[in-house]
């Protein structure tokens, strides 16, 4: 791969007619046709997202930065069951508004032993979403089928562009996958994660509010195809999170992410700018540059005493001696995800996605170096590409 920062991207197909035939299936199914939704038409609103308003903060304080970050990851080892919400007072299904105006899906009855908690379903080629309804109630029925609205606006496309980049590593056929809303935050897992993949009941839960979703949604398909669609499946820990982060922030255009951090502030916009993580033609952060920036930001010794996210110790607080020894058990998010694009670009795809499922300790008869060798081989990648891409660190 000649330059990981842009990857270039093919129109992604969908198959003619897929949608017709899904629709038919389902009525089929449900021996009627699909009930038709009262659509409203509504302007988005602008929402503070999380995403730039850490960038925004970087320049005035460091500790917010991975504080938000700590509700990101999802930890692929929590795989418990998780808990169910309880039920609460609905419109009866008649009423619900769906806003839906530009897509082809339809909200549904729920016809499983489900339906108490989660009384609609909405299929799409990809994903069955199962919609809770206590996040409804909670949330407002509007202001939760807007949020789902726009999410539904690129789910496919995201997903399609995630299996199509890593089809060379995954089965034929890919399931769809389970999706539940979980705003109101039942599982435990929710106190530390914002969404989480469970591989043993293949299921995604969201947590939080839809800009969270939006933000996590394509790193946990990502676990979905890796750890349960490969014939190989990928192992626990590196290269589970790593190539998680790499394919969903650098090598797709991940447009869920885009969607939930595109409403910046003028000073947010600003800063973006000026440290030159800002894309002027899609009017939005570049995904690659921003975590160049802030791989790098995760050793600034202002961070130090300051808590984070390690992709496999939980919340930690930085220290100097993790600066000088950083071990896969306490590097950042961003900084695994950096050096997955360092690795795809200095070994090739295919040593990379080709031995995932390795371990840890086969690092050395596989890239010629440990963890902590190869973090300061990316380090030394990671400030040129900055540079050449003109990305400011302050
Ligand atoms: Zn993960």
């Amino acid at each position: 791969m000649n330059n990981p920062i842009k990857h270039s991207l093919e129109e992604i197909k969908t198959p003619a007619g897929a949608e017709e035939r899904m629709q038919q299936k389902i009525e089929t199914a449900l021996g009627r046709p699909m009930r038709e939704m009262r659509v409203i038409l509504e302007p988005k609103k602008s929402v503070l997202r999380p995403v730039l308003a850490v960038a925004a903060v970087i320049a005035l304080c460091f500790l917010g930065i991975l504080g938000l970050r700590q509700l990101r990851p999802t930890d692929p080892a929590a795989i418990g069951p998780a808990a169910q919400p309880v039920t609460a007072e609905l419109q009866q299904p008649e009423n619900v508004a769906l806003t839906l105006p530009t897509l082809p899906y339809l909200l549904e009855n729920n016809e499983g032993n489900n339906a108490t908690s989660y009384p609609y379903v909405i299929h799409t080629p990809s994903a069955t979403w199962y919609l809770s309804a206590e996040d409804m109630a909670a949330q407002g029925e509007e202001a939760f089928f807007s949020g789902l609205e726009q999410l539904l606006q690129n789910q496919e496309r995201d997903f399609a562009e995630a299996r199509d980049y890593l089809a060379p590593y995954l089965q034929e056929e890919i399931p769809p996958i389970d999706i539940y809303t979980d705003f109101c935050g039942h599982a435990e897992e929710s106190a530390t994660y914002g969404a989480y993949y469970n591989a043993n009941r293949r299921e995604i839960r969201l947590f939080h509010d839809w800009d969270q979703a939006g933000y996590a949604l394509l790193h946990e398909y990502v676990h979905y195809l890796t750890m349960s669609c490969s014939p190989r499946p990928v192992s626990a820990t590196l290269f589970n999170e790593g190539v998680a982060e790499y394919v969903s922030c650098f090598a797709c255009e991940n447009r869920m992410m885009h969607a939930s951090i595109s409403s910046a502030s003028a000073e947010e916009l600003d800063f973006a700018r000026r440290i030159g993580i800002w894309d002027e033609e899609a009017d939005s952060v570049d995904l690659a540059r921003w975590y160049l920036y802030m791989a790098e930001k995760s050793r600034d010794p202002a961070i130090v005493g300051t808590k984070y996210t390690a992709v496999s110790g939980g919340l930690i607080t930085r220290t100097e001696k993790i600066n000088e020894n950083p071990s896969f058990g306490n590097v950042s998010y961003y900084e695994l995800g950096a050096m997955f694009a360092y690795l795809v670009d200095a070994y090739g795809e295919d040593a990379v996605f080709g031995n995932w499922d390795k371990e840890l300790t086969d690092l050395p008869e596989l890239f010629g170096k440990d963890f902590t060798g190869l973090y300061w081989d990316w380090l030394d990648w990671n400030r040129a590409q900055r540079e050449s891409l003109g990305i400011a660190m302050d």
